[in-house]
Protein backbone atom coordinates (compact mmCIF):
# COMPACT_ATOMS: atom_id res chain seq x y z
CA UNK A 1 0.00 0.00 0.00
CA UNK A 2 1.17 3.33 -0.78
CA UNK A 3 1.79 5.93 1.98
CA UNK A 4 -0.48 8.38 0.45
CA UNK A 5 -3.46 6.69 1.91
CA UNK A 6 -5.29 7.70 5.29
CA UNK A 7 -3.79 5.74 8.00
CA UNK A 8 -7.81 4.13 7.88
CA UNK A 9 -6.86 2.86 4.36
CA UNK A 10 -3.88 1.69 4.72
CA UNK A 11 -4.96 -0.55 7.93
CA UNK A 12 -7.55 -2.17 6.11
CA UNK A 13 -5.48 -3.22 2.75
CA UNK A 14 -2.72 -4.76 4.99
CA UNK A 15 -2.04 -8.17 5.76
CA UNK A 16 -4.73 -9.62 3.45
CA UNK A 17 -4.12 -13.32 1.96
CA UNK A 18 -2.26 -13.23 -1.27
CA UNK A 19 -3.78 -14.87 -4.49
CA UNK A 20 -3.27 -18.11 -5.11
CA UNK A 21 -0.69 -18.51 -7.97
CA UNK A 22 -2.86 -20.98 -10.21
CA UNK A 23 -6.64 -20.31 -9.49
CA UNK A 24 -5.65 -16.19 -8.74
CA UNK A 25 -8.47 -16.23 -6.02
CA UNK A 26 -8.50 -15.75 -2.10
CA UNK A 27 -10.13 -14.93 1.11
CA UNK A 28 -9.56 -11.65 2.03
CA UNK A 29 -8.33 -13.07 5.54
CA UNK A 30 -5.53 -14.81 6.15
CA UNK A 31 -6.61 -18.14 7.51
CA UNK A 32 -5.24 -19.59 10.49
CA UNK A 33 -1.45 -20.65 9.71
CA UNK A 34 -0.39 -23.26 12.65
CA UNK A 35 2.38 -25.07 12.62
CA UNK A 36 5.48 -26.12 14.28
CA UNK A 37 7.18 -27.85 11.72
CA UNK A 38 7.94 -26.33 8.31
CA UNK A 39 8.20 -28.44 5.58
CA UNK A 40 10.77 -28.07 2.61
CA UNK A 41 10.40 -29.62 -0.91
CA UNK A 42 13.85 -30.37 -1.39
CA UNK A 43 17.39 -29.62 0.54
CA UNK A 44 18.13 -26.94 -2.35
CA UNK A 45 15.08 -24.60 -0.57
CA UNK A 46 16.30 -25.42 3.19
CA UNK A 47 19.59 -24.09 2.44
CA UNK A 48 17.97 -20.76 0.75
CA UNK A 49 15.54 -20.67 3.93
CA UNK A 50 18.81 -20.98 6.63
CA UNK A 51 20.82 -17.96 4.87
CA UNK A 52 18.05 -15.82 4.03
CA UNK A 53 17.45 -16.29 8.03
CA UNK A 54 20.62 -13.91 8.89
CA UNK A 55 18.76 -11.07 7.62
CA UNK A 56 15.83 -9.74 9.19
CA UNK A 57 14.18 -7.63 6.28
CA UNK A 58 13.62 -11.20 4.45
CA UNK A 59 11.57 -13.15 7.50
CA UNK A 60 12.53 -16.30 6.23
CA UNK A 61 10.87 -19.26 8.43
CA UNK A 62 12.34 -22.26 9.13
CA UNK A 63 10.70 -23.22 12.43
CA UNK A 64 7.14 -22.72 13.41
CA UNK A 65 8.48 -20.99 16.58
CA UNK A 66 8.55 -17.62 14.78
CA UNK A 67 5.03 -17.96 13.14
CA UNK A 68 4.14 -17.96 9.51
CA UNK A 69 2.11 -16.23 7.20
CA UNK A 70 -0.59 -15.12 9.99
CA UNK A 71 2.18 -13.80 12.21
CA UNK A 72 3.74 -12.16 9.02
CA UNK A 73 0.33 -10.13 8.17
CA UNK A 74 0.04 -8.87 11.50
CA UNK A 75 3.54 -8.13 11.90
CA UNK A 76 3.05 -5.49 8.93
CA UNK A 77 -0.29 -4.46 10.28
CA UNK A 78 2.07 -3.29 13.21
CA UNK A 79 4.86 -1.97 10.75
CA UNK A 80 2.19 0.24 9.33
CA UNK A 81 0.36 1.60 12.76
CA UNK A 82 4.05 2.61 14.20
CA UNK A 83 6.16 3.66 10.64
CA UNK A 84 8.33 0.96 11.18
CA UNK A 85 10.57 -1.16 8.94
CA UNK A 86 10.02 -4.30 11.52
CA UNK A 87 7.57 -5.35 14.35
CA UNK A 88 8.13 -8.12 16.62
CA UNK A 89 5.38 -10.58 18.27
CA UNK A 90 6.04 -11.38 22.02
CA UNK A 91 3.37 -13.70 24.30
CA UNK A 92 2.13 -10.45 26.27
CA UNK A 93 2.92 -7.00 26.23
CA UNK A 94 5.10 -7.08 28.94
CA UNK A 95 7.02 -9.73 27.36
CA UNK A 96 7.52 -7.05 24.52
CA UNK A 97 8.91 -4.76 27.40
CA UNK A 98 11.47 -7.57 28.40
CA UNK A 99 12.44 -8.62 24.52
CA UNK A 100 13.10 -5.24 24.43
CA UNK A 101 14.93 -4.45 27.08
CA UNK A 102 17.23 -7.33 27.39
CA UNK A 103 17.71 -7.30 23.88
CA UNK A 104 18.96 -3.50 24.37
CA UNK A 105 20.63 -3.57 27.46
CA UNK A 106 23.65 -4.90 28.82
CA UNK A 107 25.36 -5.56 32.39
CA UNK A 108 26.67 -2.52 34.12
CA UNK A 109 24.38 -0.17 31.50
CA UNK A 110 22.04 2.41 33.31
CA UNK A 111 18.47 2.87 31.98
CA UNK A 112 16.44 6.03 32.81
CA UNK A 113 13.19 5.39 33.15
CA UNK A 114 10.16 7.50 33.54
CA UNK A 115 8.05 6.98 36.68
CA UNK A 116 5.17 7.42 35.24
CA UNK A 117 5.44 3.96 33.37
CA UNK A 118 3.66 0.92 33.83
CA UNK A 119 3.88 -0.26 37.26
CA UNK A 120 5.15 -4.02 36.16
CA UNK A 121 8.20 -2.39 35.08
CA UNK A 122 9.28 -2.04 38.29
CA UNK A 123 8.82 -5.52 39.00
CA UNK A 124 11.03 -6.36 36.05
CA UNK A 125 13.66 -4.25 37.69
CA UNK A 126 13.24 -5.79 40.82
CA UNK A 127 13.40 -9.47 39.89
CA UNK A 128 15.39 -9.20 36.66
CA UNK A 129 17.42 -6.28 35.64
CA UNK A 130 19.32 -5.68 38.95
CA UNK A 131 20.14 -9.41 38.83
CA UNK A 132 21.71 -8.98 35.91
CA UNK A 133 23.97 -5.25 37.07
CA UNK A 134 21.44 -3.00 34.91
CA UNK A 135 20.99 -0.04 36.47
CA UNK A 136 17.83 1.66 36.44
CA UNK A 137 16.64 5.29 37.97
CA UNK A 138 12.97 5.82 38.20
CA UNK A 139 12.44 10.02 37.83
CA UNK A 140 9.89 12.36 36.40
CA UNK A 141 10.38 12.91 32.74
CA UNK A 142 10.82 16.25 32.79
CA UNK A 143 13.69 17.44 31.42
CA UNK A 144 15.96 19.20 34.23
CA UNK A 145 15.33 16.01 36.24
CA UNK A 146 15.97 13.75 33.30
CA UNK A 147 19.77 15.82 32.88
CA UNK A 148 20.52 15.58 37.02
CA UNK A 149 20.24 11.57 36.70
CA UNK A 150 22.28 11.03 33.16
CA UNK A 151 25.32 8.88 33.77
CA UNK A 152 28.38 8.49 32.06
CA UNK A 153 27.03 4.61 31.32
CA UNK A 154 22.90 5.74 30.67
CA UNK A 155 22.38 3.88 27.49
CA UNK A 156 18.64 4.05 27.74
CA UNK A 157 15.84 6.48 27.84
CA UNK A 158 12.26 4.45 28.41
CA UNK A 159 9.18 6.73 28.37
CA UNK A 160 5.59 6.10 28.23
CA UNK A 161 3.30 9.02 27.40
CA UNK A 162 0.42 9.12 28.07
CA UNK A 163 1.68 7.22 31.64
CA UNK A 164 -0.17 4.67 32.88
CA UNK A 165 -2.33 5.75 35.86
CA UNK A 166 -2.43 9.18 35.49
CA UNK A 167 -2.42 9.58 31.32
CA UNK A 168 0.50 12.33 32.28
CA UNK A 169 1.70 13.73 28.65
CA UNK A 170 5.47 14.10 27.81
CA UNK A 171 7.22 16.16 25.18
CA UNK A 172 8.20 13.21 22.96
CA UNK A 173 9.68 15.43 20.30
CA UNK A 174 12.28 17.52 23.60
CA UNK A 175 12.92 13.84 24.96
CA UNK A 176 14.11 12.92 21.67
CA UNK A 177 16.45 15.38 21.14
CA UNK A 178 18.19 15.44 24.94
CA UNK A 179 18.05 11.38 24.14
CA UNK A 180 20.30 12.31 20.86
CA UNK A 181 22.45 14.61 23.11
CA UNK A 182 23.28 12.02 25.85
CA UNK A 183 23.39 9.01 22.84
CA UNK A 184 20.71 7.22 24.28
CA UNK A 185 18.60 5.03 22.93
CA UNK A 186 14.70 6.15 23.24
CA UNK A 187 12.24 3.11 23.99
CA UNK A 188 8.73 4.07 24.94
CA UNK A 189 5.45 2.14 25.37
CA UNK A 190 2.48 3.19 23.00
CA UNK A 191 0.30 0.86 23.88
CA UNK A 192 -2.12 4.06 24.68
CA UNK A 193 -1.57 5.42 21.39
CA UNK A 194 -1.76 1.92 19.43
CA UNK A 195 0.31 3.46 16.88
CA UNK A 196 -2.91 4.94 15.53
CA UNK A 197 -3.34 7.88 17.63
CA UNK A 198 0.49 8.13 18.33
CA UNK A 199 3.07 7.51 16.57
CA UNK A 200 6.40 7.79 18.38
CA UNK A 201 8.83 6.81 15.46
CA UNK A 202 7.47 10.02 14.03
CA UNK A 203 8.54 11.94 16.98
CA UNK A 204 12.22 10.71 17.32
CA UNK A 205 12.21 7.63 19.22
CA UNK A 206 13.86 4.34 18.61
CA UNK A 207 11.59 1.89 19.27
CA UNK A 208 7.92 1.33 20.30
CA UNK A 209 6.46 -1.38 22.18
CA UNK A 210 2.43 -1.45 22.35
CA UNK A 211 0.55 -4.53 24.24
CA UNK A 212 -1.76 -5.51 21.46
CA UNK A 213 -3.79 -7.30 24.68
CA UNK A 214 -5.59 -3.67 24.71
CA UNK A 215 -7.01 -1.79 21.58
CA UNK A 216 -5.17 -3.80 18.57
CA UNK A 217 -6.85 -7.01 19.71
CA UNK A 218 -9.50 -4.80 21.83
CA UNK A 219 -11.90 -7.89 22.58
CA UNK A 220 -10.45 -8.65 26.37
CA UNK A 221 -9.68 -12.20 24.85
CA UNK A 222 -5.83 -12.75 23.90
CA UNK A 223 -2.53 -11.59 25.24
CA UNK A 224 -0.06 -9.95 23.08
CA UNK A 225 2.77 -8.12 22.32
CA UNK A 226 4.89 -5.88 20.05
CA UNK A 227 8.36 -4.41 19.61
CA UNK A 228 8.65 -1.91 16.42
CA UNK A 229 11.79 -0.33 15.28
CA UNK A 230 12.79 1.18 11.98
CA UNK A 231 16.72 1.20 12.52
CA UNK A 232 18.45 -1.58 10.34
CA UNK A 233 20.88 -1.89 13.25
CA UNK A 234 18.26 -2.10 15.92
CA UNK A 235 16.20 -4.29 14.14
CA UNK A 236 19.07 -6.86 13.61
CA UNK A 237 19.91 -6.65 17.23
CA UNK A 238 16.15 -7.17 18.40
CA UNK A 239 15.49 -9.77 15.32
CA UNK A 240 18.46 -11.92 16.90
CA UNK A 241 17.80 -11.80 20.76
CA UNK A 242 13.69 -12.01 19.60
CA UNK A 243 15.36 -15.62 17.96
CA UNK A 244 17.24 -16.37 20.88
CA UNK A 245 15.15 -15.94 24.04
CA UNK A 246 12.37 -18.30 21.93
CA UNK A 247 9.27 -15.84 22.34
CA UNK A 248 6.25 -17.45 20.22
CA UNK A 249 2.60 -16.67 19.98
CA UNK A 250 -0.38 -19.09 18.90
CA UNK A 251 -1.40 -18.14 15.17
CA UNK A 252 -5.19 -18.64 17.18
CA UNK A 253 -4.23 -15.53 18.98
CA UNK A 254 -2.55 -13.84 16.01
CA UNK A 255 -5.24 -14.14 13.64
CA UNK A 256 -7.94 -12.94 16.15
CA UNK A 257 -5.07 -9.35 17.11
CA UNK A 258 -5.79 -9.25 13.08
CA UNK A 259 -9.01 -9.29 12.96
CA UNK A 260 -9.72 -7.17 15.74
CA UNK A 261 -7.02 -4.36 14.06
CA UNK A 262 -9.45 -4.11 11.79
CA UNK A 263 -12.01 -2.05 13.76
CA UNK A 264 -9.45 -0.32 15.75
CA UNK A 265 -10.30 2.98 14.09
CA UNK A 266 -14.01 2.79 14.66
CA UNK A 267 -13.56 1.02 18.35
CA UNK A 268 -11.00 4.23 19.78
CA UNK A 269 -13.11 6.68 17.85
CA UNK A 270 -16.50 5.89 19.64
CA UNK A 271 -14.33 5.08 22.90
CA UNK A 272 -12.85 8.57 22.75
CA UNK A 273 -16.13 10.44 21.91
CA UNK A 274 -17.57 8.59 24.84
CA UNK A 275 -15.26 9.00 27.42
CA UNK A 276 -15.58 12.77 26.31
CA UNK A 277 -19.17 12.70 27.26
CA UNK A 278 -18.07 11.32 30.51
CA UNK A 279 -15.63 13.83 31.13
CA UNK A 280 -18.52 16.65 30.95
CA UNK A 281 -20.69 14.83 33.53
CA UNK A 282 -17.34 13.94 36.01
CA UNK A 283 -16.20 17.74 35.45
CA UNK A 284 -19.84 19.29 37.20
CA UNK A 285 -20.06 16.83 40.28
CA UNK A 286 -19.12 17.74 43.16
CA UNK A 287 -17.41 14.65 43.89
CA UNK A 288 -14.71 15.00 41.55
CA UNK A 289 -11.43 17.31 42.04
CA UNK A 290 -9.51 16.20 38.77
CA UNK A 291 -10.43 14.75 35.50
CA UNK A 292 -6.92 13.04 34.15
CA UNK A 293 -7.69 12.80 30.17
CA UNK A 294 -5.18 14.65 28.01
CA UNK A 295 -7.95 15.06 25.33
CA UNK A 296 -10.14 16.87 27.87
CA UNK A 297 -9.03 20.55 27.80
CA UNK A 298 -8.49 21.16 31.52
CA UNK A 299 -5.62 18.34 31.37
CA UNK A 300 -2.54 20.06 31.78
CA UNK A 301 -1.56 17.49 28.51
CA UNK A 302 -4.18 19.50 26.25
CA UNK A 303 -1.72 21.30 24.24
CA UNK A 304 1.42 18.41 23.86
CA UNK A 305 -1.92 15.81 22.77
CA UNK A 306 -3.39 18.35 20.71
CA UNK A 307 0.61 18.78 19.14
CA UNK A 308 1.27 15.24 18.76
CA UNK A 309 -1.38 13.13 18.84
CA UNK A 310 -4.23 12.48 16.23
CA UNK A 311 -7.25 11.39 18.74
CA UNK A 312 -8.00 9.88 21.89
CA UNK A 313 -8.91 6.71 23.38
CA UNK A 314 -12.20 5.62 26.28
CA UNK A 315 -9.13 5.71 29.08
CA UNK A 316 -9.12 8.49 32.12
CA UNK A 317 -8.42 8.53 35.76
CA UNK A 318 -10.61 10.84 37.93
CA UNK A 319 -9.71 12.25 41.05
CA UNK A 320 -12.22 11.95 43.92
CA UNK A 321 -12.68 13.53 47.18
CA UNK A 322 -13.55 10.23 49.12
CA UNK A 323 -11.94 8.13 51.11
CA UNK A 324 -10.79 5.04 50.00
CA UNK A 325 -14.12 3.33 52.09
CA UNK A 326 -16.52 5.64 50.32
CA UNK A 327 -14.46 4.37 47.15
CA UNK A 328 -14.67 0.87 47.07
CA UNK A 329 -18.58 1.59 47.72
CA UNK A 330 -18.76 3.57 44.84
CA UNK A 331 -16.88 1.09 42.77
CA UNK A 332 -18.98 -1.65 44.09
CA UNK A 333 -22.01 0.06 43.08
CA UNK A 334 -21.19 0.52 39.71
CA UNK A 335 -23.40 -2.25 37.37
CA UNK A 336 -21.89 -1.30 33.36
CA UNK A 337 -18.56 -1.47 34.66
CA UNK A 338 -16.43 -4.01 35.16
CA UNK A 339 -13.88 -4.70 37.65
CA UNK A 340 -10.99 -5.53 36.18
CA UNK A 341 -7.44 -4.74 34.89
CA UNK A 342 -6.48 -3.99 31.27
CA UNK A 343 -8.90 -1.78 28.92
CA UNK A 344 -9.01 -1.42 25.22
CA UNK A 345 -11.71 -3.87 24.93
CA UNK A 346 -15.42 -2.90 24.02
CA UNK A 347 -16.47 -3.10 27.42
CA UNK A 348 -16.32 -0.47 30.38
CA UNK A 349 -14.03 -1.34 33.24
CA UNK A 350 -13.14 0.32 36.25
CA UNK A 351 -10.03 0.33 38.74
CA UNK A 352 -9.53 1.36 42.30
CA UNK A 353 -5.90 2.65 42.19
CA UNK A 354 -4.15 1.69 44.71
CA UNK A 355 -2.71 4.66 46.16
CA UNK A 356 0.63 2.96 47.28
CA UNK A 357 1.14 2.69 43.37
CA UNK A 358 0.72 6.34 43.26
CA UNK A 359 3.03 6.88 45.96
CA UNK A 360 5.87 6.92 43.20
CA UNK A 361 4.26 9.33 40.59
CA UNK A 362 5.95 12.72 40.51
CA UNK A 363 2.65 13.87 38.74
CA UNK A 364 0.48 12.72 41.56
CA UNK A 365 -0.04 15.88 43.78
CA UNK A 366 0.33 13.39 47.12
CA UNK A 367 -3.65 13.75 48.37
CA UNK A 368 -5.67 11.26 50.51
CA UNK A 369 -8.17 11.77 47.54
CA UNK A 370 -8.88 8.41 45.63
CA UNK A 371 -7.99 7.79 42.35
CA UNK A 372 -10.27 5.64 39.97
CA UNK A 373 -9.35 4.46 36.43
CA UNK A 374 -11.92 3.99 33.90
CA UNK A 375 -11.68 2.27 30.39
CA UNK A 376 -15.24 4.03 28.52
CA UNK A 377 -16.27 1.24 26.03
CA UNK A 378 -18.72 1.63 23.63
CA UNK A 379 -22.07 0.91 25.37
CA UNK A 380 -24.25 4.19 25.76
CA UNK A 381 -22.42 7.27 27.00
CA UNK A 382 -25.75 8.09 28.78
CA UNK A 383 -26.08 4.59 30.32
CA UNK A 384 -22.40 4.78 31.69
CA UNK A 385 -23.00 8.33 33.04
CA UNK A 386 -26.62 7.27 34.87
CA UNK A 387 -24.40 4.30 36.06
CA UNK A 388 -21.49 6.40 37.41
CA UNK A 389 -24.49 8.98 39.18
CA UNK A 390 -25.80 6.58 41.20
CA UNK A 391 -22.92 5.14 42.17
CA UNK A 392 -21.47 8.79 43.27
CA UNK A 393 -25.22 9.30 44.98
CA UNK A 394 -24.36 5.71 47.34
CA UNK A 395 -20.93 6.51 47.81
CA UNK A 396 -21.45 9.71 49.32
CA UNK A 397 -24.43 8.52 51.69
CA UNK A 398 -21.82 5.61 52.32
C1 LIG B 1 -1.37 -3.69 29.82
C2 LIG B 1 -0.17 -2.90 29.56
C3 LIG B 1 1.07 -3.52 29.34
C4 LIG B 1 1.27 -5.01 29.44
O1 LIG B 1 0.54 -5.75 28.53
P1 LIG B 1 0.14 -7.26 28.84
O2 LIG B 1 -0.27 -7.79 27.53
O3 LIG B 1 -0.97 -7.20 29.84
O4 LIG B 1 1.34 -7.94 29.40
C5 LIG B 1 2.15 -2.72 29.07
N1 LIG B 1 2.04 -1.39 29.03
C6 LIG B 1 0.87 -0.77 29.25
C7 LIG B 1 0.81 0.72 29.19
C8 LIG B 1 -0.27 -1.49 29.54
O5 LIG B 1 -1.40 -0.85 29.79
Amino acid sequence: MSSDHALDTTLQHTGLAPFDARTESAPVAVPVMRTSTVRFRNLDALDRAQAAKADPAQRSITYGRSGMDTHAALESVFCQLESATQALLAPSGMAAISLGLLSLLDTGDHVLVADSAYGPVRYLEKTVLRRLGIQVTFCAASLEDLERHVQPNTRMLYVESPGSLLMQMLDMPALAQFGRRHDLLLVTDNTWGSGYIYRPLELGFDMSIVAGTKYVAGHSDLMLGAVMSAEPALNKRLHDNHYALGFSISADDVWLALRGVRTLPIRMRESAANALKVCEFLAVRPEVTRIYHPAWPQDPGHALWQRDCTGSNGLLSVQLRLTQAQARVFVDALTLFGIGFSWGGFESLVQLVDPGLLRGHSYWPQTEDALVRLHIGLESAQDLCADLAQALDKAARG
